[in-house]
């Protein structure tokens, strides 16, 4: 079965229509656009969230781009926004989340090697866009770590 429509479940949008929502809300493309709104997805999954309502993040991507780029990923994919009070950014700039539903917390952060490959992108490819459609149809596995906790 295609990425697509494993990461999006079976009633929410599929991950293209999520990013191409993302983008809309962000301006542009980009990497760290399309690992927010991965990041997001698999937070509901692994906490058996819809997002809306119940979850809170802390990221601690601090509030410069591109880095700051997942947190308009994150927004589009959970549905938790700044004008909900529900995301918060933090230092000390780390590609990493803390989503929290109740009593479950889920830490997710995006491997050293992909941000790496992310930051010199002129290495191999043609422009950042080409990056983010790359991350894109990347397994969860290749893409983050992640670790469940209890309150
Ligand atoms: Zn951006």
């Amino acid at each position: 079965m295609p990425l697509e429509k494993r990461s999006g479940g079976s009633e929410g949008p599929c991950l293209q229509e999520m990013i191409d929502r993302a983008v809309e809300f962000h301006g542009h493309l980009g990497p760290f656009l399309v690992l927010g709104v991965r990041m997001g997805l698999l937070a509901k999954r692994e906490l058996g969230s819809s997002g809306f309502g119940e979850m809170k993040v802390i990221a601690k991507t601090g509030g410069v781009p591109s880095l700051s780029c997942l947190l308009d990923g994150i927004q589009i994919s959970t549905g938790c926004t700044m004008g909900k009070g529900k995301i918060f950014a933090e230092p000390p700039g780390l590609p990493e989340a803390e989503f929290s539903t109740g009593e479950r917390i889920l830490t997710i952060r995006a491997k050293d090697e992909v941000v790496d490959e992310i930051r010199r992108w002129r290495e191999r490819y043609p422009s950042l866009e080409d990056v983010a459609r790359e991350i894109q149809g990347r397994s969860d596995e290749e893409l983050f770590d992640w670790k469940p906790q209890k309150r």
